[in-house]
């Protein structure tokens, strides 16, 4: 492997990204895996050398992942997409449309490990980590359909688990000569993984962060949340400050709105309870941190814990947007129950009263008719094997087999006999060291 990528220099790499992370526009989306990569880019059209050119098609496919389904919601705004990975196994990707612009929700992973209690996902455990070209190939089906400003990582998955291909996508996403996405306009989403939001903070600062906390002291935050054992309430909020100190350190008068975070501006019957996020971006100067807060009616959404969370956040306020997220039923959590609109309003009420001052938002969900809302985004073949446990799990997703692939869960691994590279999983983007440490993903047929 690393000698293909050595016989690919970096001016190449980038010309045929290019070609690939482009053309799929004007393809509309056209199933391209199984064609040559003549098929798909004329070699006339890539001027590169012939060595290059036949090192390249030797060892590595032009997509990994094909899209198998697509939903569109009644009302338009929302799409999602079942994507299959070349090793069979499904992920989802939902584009929503806001006003003016497009915001792709991407998956980090195959279910994911942390559990938490009203999150679909949660209930399929964990399967494997995508690789940076298969988080990356979810860019380009998305852009195929409609042109994409904004990158949420708040798909399937916690992306913190899957550090260095999230690092690696970023970096691709954000390069002016690829993706050519403002940092502005990607949020990473996590439950909170102490030290990978470190790592996201020093290297990242200016990508936005959405920490989902969804409680108001540790006590609650356990009962819903299983990994905050291992990742404690004080030590969520140490991470807050540092990154509050990063983001003010890096801003030169930003003013940070809703919009940066890919959420649509509030809806007309948001408003209301909105009023002070109305004026987020007149009052805020270079804001850090989106704090998600799923309401669940009698665990977290009592007066009490409005009062609490306002006065954890209140001597942050300058900095923080608290996204109120209404529990979604999913068919799998049948203890949780949405909040009643009075205690939306009530916790909403606490938060922006002049106690605390708290910018508060409600989030408007897209995409619920076709499951694509928040916690919602569960492979269908693994919702009826919902109970089982997580280590069979994969036996149920499409292909039936135990992934080989798989076992790469925090390390690298190669790919599989008989199988190839995905052109974008290649680690070149930044520095040279990087190649090598996250070069290549491994595949393995279905
Ligand atoms: N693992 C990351 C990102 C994916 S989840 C994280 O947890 O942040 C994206 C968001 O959806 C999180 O804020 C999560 O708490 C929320 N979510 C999960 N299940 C939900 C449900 N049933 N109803 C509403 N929001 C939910
Ligand atoms: Fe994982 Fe996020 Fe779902 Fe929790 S909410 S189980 S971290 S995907």
């Amino acid at each position: 492997m690393d000698a293909v990528a050595s016989c690919v220099k970096p001016v190449h790499r980038h010309r045929i990204w290019n070609y690939l992370i482009h053309h799929m526009d004007t393809q509309k989306n056209e199933d391209t895996t199984d064609k040559s990569w003549h098929e798909v880019l004329p070699y006339d059209s890539w001027s590169v050398p012939r060595a290059a050119r036949d090192a390249i098609a030797e060892k590595f496919v032009h997509f990994t992942t094909k899209v198998v389904e697509r939903q569109d919601s009644a009302r338009g705004d929302t799409t999602k997409l079942l994507i299959q990975l070349q090793d069979g196994h499904l992920i989802e990707t939902v584009i929503m449309q806001h006003h003016h612009y497009r915001t792709v929700c991407l998956s980090s992973q195959i279910g994911c490990k942390m559990g938490c209690k009203f999150c679909a996902t949660g209930t399929m455990g964990i399967i494997g980590n995508l690789t940076a070209g298969e988080i990356l190939e979810q860019v380009v089906h998305a852009n195929a359909i409609s042109k994409i400003r904004n990158i949420v990582f708040m798909g399937m998955g916690e992306p913190m688990n899957n550090m260095d291909a999230l690092c690696t996508s970023l970096d691709f996403l954000v390069d002016t000569r690829l993706f050519s996405l403002s940092p502005r306009h990607i949020t990473v989403s996590t439950v909170g993984v102490v030290k990978n939001m470190r790592r996201l903070t020093d290297e990242y600062p200016t990508v936005n962060l959405a920490l989902s906390l969804h409680a108001p002291n540790q006590e609650v935050r356990l009962k819903i949340v299983p990994s905050a054992s291992a990742h404690k309430y004080e030590d969520l909020m140490l991470e807050l400050a540092h990154r509050i100190a990063a983001w003010t350190a890096n801003d030169k008068g930003y003013k940070l709105g809703p919009a940066q975070f890919g959420e649509a501006e509030n809806s007309a019957s948001d408003r209301s309870s909105n009023k002070l996020t109305r004026n987020f971006k007149k009052h805020v100067n270079g804001a850090g941190v989106m704090i998600e807060y799923i309401l669940i009616k009698d665990i977290n959404v009592l007066p009490e814990h409005a009062h609490e969370l306002g006065k954890v956040l209140s001597s942050r306020r300058e900095e923080v947007l608290l996204n109120l997220i209404p529990y979604n039923p999913t068919d799998i959590a049948e203890d949780f129950e949405p909040p009643t609109q009075e205690s939306i309003d009530e916790f909403v009420r606490i938060l922006i009263s002049d106690q605390y001052r708290i910018h508060t938002r409600v989030r408007h969900e897209k995409g619920q008719d076709i499951d694509g809302a928040c916690g919602q985004l569960v492979v269908q073949t693994n919702k009826k094997n919902s109970k089982a446990k997580s280590v069979d799990i994969e036996d149920t997703v499409k292909g039936g087999k135990k992934s080989n692939r798989r076992t790469e869960l925090g390390g690298t691994s190669s790919v599989a006999k008989g199988q190839k590279y995905s052109f974008l999983s290649i680690h070149g983007v930044v520095t040279v060291a990087s190649i090598g440490m996250f070069a290549v993903s491994a595949i393995r047929g279905a």
